[in-house]
């Protein structure tokens, strides 16, 4: 049997090819495309604007749809958690956190993760395989439709931010397509600067990142000031070492619009990462490579099997004061979505909460 086309993952362009292909005129092809990413769409019977007969002909040799969501977990705080897995049965999770201004949907780019980072749960599921574009591009599509409706314009616009499982340097060609896919005015319309995608470190997509004019922004996990406690906590670190990371990092600054900036992300872990000398450390580092980055310190979200502690608010605020008196810009991530899970590093396909009461049956979701 021929692999069903999932025609999420289709630009707009290639969609109308695909109906040309069995005779149909293309502007079948754009409607196809504005019910799968306007309206969002994930399933034929539900495109009534399109003749039964050519809906029949799609579901022989495609697919609207392709993820299944298993559970959704809500926060205290908001945000919330979707499991879901995809046609060969693998675990895929996004979330969705509303804020103030502007919502964002975090996104993953694996299921599972190769990179052996010690602070993080999703490592100890290993890679199961990467998520196609479509794949991709169907999580922000289930996470928009379950926060304002099917369909419905997100009323304050949207945020992505590819921190989700994954290490999405590891899925490059799938992830840029569903960037370009969400892109499109006639779809989601979600441009390049509303998006934010982070890296471990893999140096040669930094540089191909730096050549693309419509890129997203980039975030770089940190973690460490030195090699050595990096080669620790990141083992990327011994395949790309900070010098080497960094000097890459000066390539694509030299690459940035106005007023554009990166991140770095420095998790802080208990007795690790987060004293004075390692601060110092770290400032004279982006200082030395005359980085005008600004740094993220991520509180650690703890997870069970994990063998680290959250630095204490008064160490995070000291190391931020430290920073900041080196002249970089450097805030302090507010922890979303912790009790259910949905945390920066606790992505791993946990089928419960700490606090189980807040599940909802997925079964409007799908
Ligand atoms: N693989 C990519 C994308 C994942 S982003 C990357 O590493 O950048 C996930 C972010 O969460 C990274 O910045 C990572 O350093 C951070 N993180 C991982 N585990 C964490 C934990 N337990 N607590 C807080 N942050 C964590």
């Amino acid at each position: 049997m021929t692999e069903m086309t999932h025609l999420a993952g289709l630009t707009q362009s290639e969609l109308v090819s695909f109906v040309e292909a069995s005779g149909e005129p293309a502007y079948r092809g754009r409607q196809l495309f504005a019910a799968l990413q306007h309206r969002r769409l994930r399933s034929f019977d539900e495109m009534t604007d399109l003749p039964k007969q050519f809906r029949e002909q799609l579901t022989q040799n495609a697919k609207a749809s392709s993820l299944t969501v298993t559970s959704r977990y809500i926060s205290a705080d908001g945000t919330r958690r979707y499991l879901m897995k995809t046609h060969d049965n693998l675990p895929v999770e996004t979330v969705f956190i509303p804020e103030e201004r502007r919502d964002t949907i975090c996104f993953s780019s694996q299921s599972g993760c190769p990179l052996q980072c010690t602070f993080c749960l999703t490592a100890q599921l290993g890679l199961l395989r990467s998520l196609t574009a479509g794949e991709i591009v169907e999580q922000i599509v289930i996470a928009l439709n379950d926060a304002y409706g099917v369909g419905v314009k997100p009323p304050r616009g949207t945020n992505l931010v590819g921190m989700g499982a994954g290490e999405p340097f590891l899925n490059f060609d799938s992830l840029l397509k569903a960037l370009r896919i969400m892109a499109s005015p006639e779809g989601l319309h979600i441009v390049p600067n509303r998006v934010t995608v982070s890296t471990a470190g893999v140096v040669p997509r930094i540089l191909e990142l730096a050549t693309i004019p419509d890129r997203p922004h980039l975030a770089i996990s940190l973690a460490a000031p030195t090699d050595e406690l990096r080669n620790e906590l990141m083992p990327i670190n011994k395949k790309w070492p900070l010098e080497t990371l960094l000097n890459a990092c000066k390539e694509f600054e030299r690459t940035l619009r106005p007023g554009e900036r990166f991140t770095f992300e420095y998790v802080m872990l208990d007795r690790v990462n987060d004293n004075e000398e390692q601060a110092r450390q770290l400032a004279n580092l982006l200082n030395r490579h005359e980085l005008k980055a600004k740094v993220n310190l991520i509180p650690h979200n703890p997870a069970d099997p994990l063998p680290y502690h959250p630095s204490p608010e008064g160490k995070v605020e000291q190391f931020r004061q430290i920073l900041e008196s080196k002249g970089i810009h450097t805030y302090v991530r507010r922890p979303r979505g912790r009790d259910i899970f949905a945390a920066c590093g606790q992505l791993a396909a946990r089928e419960q909460t700490p606090i189980t009461h807040n599940e909802t049956s997925p079964t409007e979701l799908k």
